[in-house]
C-alpha cells in the first residue's frame, strides 16, 4: 500500500540515531567495564589439565574463594543437545585450608560444604568410549594429536552465581594449540570468562592445528583445523576465502559482528555442528573437503547465521544456564526456519556453492519435501517448535515435521509479501533488523514480536495478523500460490511414482526406529497413508522381528528394511505395552510430488519487479 509508505519510513529511517543508542545493551559507562568490585561474588579460577600419557579423559580443578559456606556445583542441561556429561563425572572430591566436604545431591548437582567459603574442587572426566566413527563435532574427544574439552561438557558453574567471572586456565601436553571463542588474556594458556554462559558455551579446540585468520569490518576471525592422523589435502585457501565471503554477507545482511572476535573450529573425521556466541563447533571430514564443499558451506552457514539468529535474537522461552530440563520454545520455527532461510542466501550472495543452482529450485525442492509429509500441514509451526529441541522420537504421533523446513517456508512466503506490500524497497532483511534492534538483548523475541515487526515493516498488520494466526499459531497446509502470485509466480506440483535411476518403482521404506533406554527398538511412522501405517503399524510399537530376524538395535532395522524389494511379503512381530502384535503385509511403492514454478499468467508489472528482486536474492 504505496499510500502507507511515508509513515513507514519515518518509523524505520528517522529515528535510526536514537535506536542505536536506546538498543545499546549497555546502560552506564561503568556496565562495559568487564570485572566490577562485588564482593557478593564468589571469585574463580578454572584449571582443565590433559596427560598425554592418558587421553581417557581429563582433570578439572576449580578453585573457588569469597564464596557462602555451603555451594553447589551444576552442569548444564545444554537445550538443544543435552548430552548428560554428569555421567562421565569421576572421582569429585574438595579440600579446604579450613576443611571441606563434598557429595552429590542429584545427578547433575554436587554440593560443597567448605567454612570461610574457599575451596578446591577437582574431579575428572571420563570420557565414554568413542563410538563407530564419524564422532559428533560438539561433544569433547582427546586423541595423542589434539582434541576438544571444555564447553558444558567439562565445566560446572556456581548455581546462584551464573554472573560471577572466572578464568580458565590450561595445562595441556607440549606443542598443543588452542582454539577458542573465550577471550583470551597476555598468558596464552590462560582465557577469562565473563559468566557462566560464556563459560560453558564456548568449548576449546585443542591440539596440532592448521590455523588461518581474516578481518571483516576490523573484527579478527579466525579458521582453525583440527586433522585427523590420515587427513587428505584439500583446498585451503578456497576453504578459508569461502568463510570470508560468508561472514562478509552475514555481516552485510545483520549490520555488524556483534561479538569481539569470532573462531570457526573444524574437526576431521566428524560430523554434526554446534552453535555458540562467537564460536562454532563443526565437523567436516577432510576427504569431504577434498571431494566437494558444497555441504561444508551449507553447514557453516546455518550455524553462522545462528550467531545472530538464535545467539542474540533469542527465543523468550531462552534463559541463562540451567542444570533443569530448559523451558520449551514456541519460536523455534524462526530460529530454525529463517536460519536455512540465510543460510542459503548468504551462500548465494556469496558466490559459493548451493546444493540447488537458483533460488527457485531451492524452493521447488522445499515445496516438494513439505508436501511429501502429512505432517506439516497437520502441525502449526509453533507446535512443532515445542517438540523440536529435548522430546523423545515420536512426540508428533504417527507423523513427523520439520520445523527448519517449515520455518524455512514460512519466511519466504513472509519475504514475498513484505517485497509486494512495499513495492520491493523492504524485504525480510529489514524485518530481521528490527527483530534484532528489539530483542537482542533481555528480552527474548516471541511470535507476536515477529508478527509486529512483519506488520510494521510492510505497513500491512491487519494481513499478517491474518498470516500469523493461520500459519504460524495454527495447524494449515501453507496456500503457497496465494503468495507466490505476489511474485507472479505459481507451483506446479504434480504426483509421479517413486523410482530409481533405472526408472523401477521403488519400496516404501518411509519407517524409521529409534532406541529408547531399555527393551528393543521402537518404531517411528510419519506417513499415516503410507505402506507402513496403513497396515496398521504405529509410532512406539517396538520392534521384536521382521520376517523372522530380531533386530539387535534400530541401526539394524534399518538394515532389514533397506533390503525389502517392491512385492515382497513383511512379516512383523511387535508389542506395544503389553499387547504383542504379528502384522503381514506386501510392500508397495508409493508416490512423491514433483514441484515446478512457473511464471503465472496475468501478472503484472508490480509482481515482476518482486520476482525479480527474489530471485536475484537482493536486500540488504
Ligand atoms: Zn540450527
Amino acid at each position: 500500500m504505496p499510500r502507507l509508505r511515508p509513515v513507514l519510513f519515518s518509523a524505520l529511517v528517522l529515528p535510526a540515531a536514537s535506536l542505536v543508542q536506546a538498543q545499546s545493551p549497555l546502560q552506564h559507562w561503568t556496565d562495559a567495564i568487564e570485572l566490577r568490585y562485588a564482593l557478593s561474588q564468589p571469585v574463580l579460577t578454572y584449571s582443565l589439565q590433559v596427560d598425554s600419557a592418558d587421553l581417557s579423559g581429563y582433570t578439572v580443578e576449580l578453585r573457588i574463594r569469597n564464596a557462602p559456606d555451603t555451594v553447589r556445583l551444576a552442569m548444564v542441561a545444554h537445550p538443544e543437545y543435552d548430552d548428560r556429561y554428569w555421567r562421565y563425572v569421576e572421582g569429585l572430591e574438595a579440600s579446604g585450608p579450613r576443611g571441606a566436604v563434598a557429595a552429590r545431591v542429584d545427578s547433575a548437582l554436587w554440593r560443597v560444604v567448605a567454612p570461610g567459603g574457599q575451596s578446591t574442587v577437582r574431579y575428572r572426566i571420563h570420557l565414554p568410549p568413542p563410538g563407530t566413527p564419524p564422532r559428533a563435532a560438539w561433544r569433547p574427544f582427546l586423541s595423542p594429536a589434539g582434541g576438544m574439552v571444555g564447553g558444558a561438557h567439562s565445566f560446572m558453574y556456581v548455581v546462584g552465581a551464573t554472573l560471577a567471572p572466572a578464568h580458565v586456565i590450561l595445562d595441556l601436553p607440549a606443542g598443543w594449540a588452542i582454539a577458542t571463542g573465550l577471550p583470551p588474556t597476555p598468558d596464552p594458556s590462560t582465557f577469562f570468562a565473563p559468566s557462566a554462559f560464556v563459560l560453558t558455551d564456548s568449548p576449546i579446540l585443542v591440539g596440532r592445528l592448521r590455523s588461518w585468520s581474516y578481518r571483516e569490518d576490523g573484527v579478527p576471525h579466525r579458521v582453525a583445523y583440527w586433522m585427523g592422523p590420515d587427513a587428505v589435502p584439500f583446498d585451503t585457501a578456497a576453504l578459508v576465502d569461502g568463510l570470508a565471503r560468508l561472514t562478509h554477507e552475514a555481516v552485510g545482511l545483520f549490520g555488524r559482528p556483534p561479538y569481539a572476535d569470532y573462531t570457526f573450529q573444524l574437526q576431521d573425521l566428524a560430523f554434526g555442528a554446534l552453535e555458540h556466541l562467537n564460536s562454532v563447533s563443526l565437523g567436516v571430514p577432510s576427504d569431504r573437503l577434498a571431494r566437494d564443499p558444497t555441504g561444508f558451506f551449507a553447514e557453516a552457514a546455518h550455524e553462522y547465521v545462528h550467531t545472530w539468529n538464535l545467539m542474540r535474537l533469542r527465543p523468550a522461552e531462552a534463559g541463562d544456564v540451567d542444570y533443569r530440563p530448559p523451558p520449551r520454545s514456541r519460536g523455534l520455527w524462526w530460529s530454525e526456519g529463517i536460519t536455512m532461510y540465510y543460510a542459503d542466501l548468504l551462500l548465494r550472495r556469496a558466490g559459493l556453492p548451493t546444493f540447488e543452482p537458483t533460488r527457485v529450485a531451492h524452493l521447488e525442492s522445499l515445496i516438494a519435501r513439505y508436501l511429501a509429509s502429512p505432517g506439516h500441514s497437520r502441525f502449526s509451526p509453533e507446535s512443532v517448535s515445542v517438540v523440536t529441541y529435548g522430546s523423545l522420537p515420536g512426540a508428533l504421533g504417527d507423523y513427523s515435521a520439520s520445523v527448519h523446513l517449515m520455518g524455512e517456508l514460512v519466511g519466504t512466503l513472509i519475504d514475498f509479501q513484505v517485497r509486494y506490500q512495499t513495492d520491493g524497497h523492504r524485504t525480510l532483511d529489514d524485518v530481521v533488523r528490527v527483530l534484532l534492534a528489539r530483542y537482542s538483548g533481555r528480552r527474548g523475541f516471541t511470535t507476536t514480536g515477529v508478527e509486529r515487526a512483519v506488520g510494521e515493516v510492510c505497513a500491512c498488520r491487519a494481513g499478517t495478523r491474518r498470516f500469523f494466526d493461520r500459519y504460524v499459531r495454527h495447524a494449515n497446509p501453507l496456500d503457497f500460490d496465494r503468495y507466490l502470485a505476489l511474485a507472479g509466480l505459481r507451483a506446479n506440483v504434480t504426483w509421479a511414482r517413486a523410482v530409481d535411476d533405472a526408472g523401477h518403482p521403488v519400496p516404501d521404506l518411509r519407517v524409521f526406529a529409534w532406541d529408547p533406554s531399555d527393551g528393543p527398538p521402537s518404531l517411528l511412522i510419519n506417513h499415516p497413508a503410507g505402506v507402513w501405517g496403513k497396515a496398521g503399524l504405529h509410532t512406539g510399537d517396538r520392534i521384536l522381528s521382521v520376517n523372522g530376524v530380531r533386530p539387535a538395535d534400530a541401526s539394524g532395522f534399518r538394515e532389514i528394511r533397506n533390503q525389502l524389494a517392491v512385492g515382497d511379503t513383511v512379516r512383523m512381530e511387535l508389542t506395544h505395552g503389553a499387547r504383542a502384535r504379528t502384522i503381514r503385509f506386501v510392500m508397495a511403492g508409493y508416490d512423491r510430488p514433483v514441484v515446478r514454478i512457473e511464471e503465472a499468467t496475468g501478472a503484472g508489472e508490480r509482481e515482476r519487479r518482486v520476482r525479480e528482486g527474489w530471485v536475484r536474492g537482493e536486500g540488504r
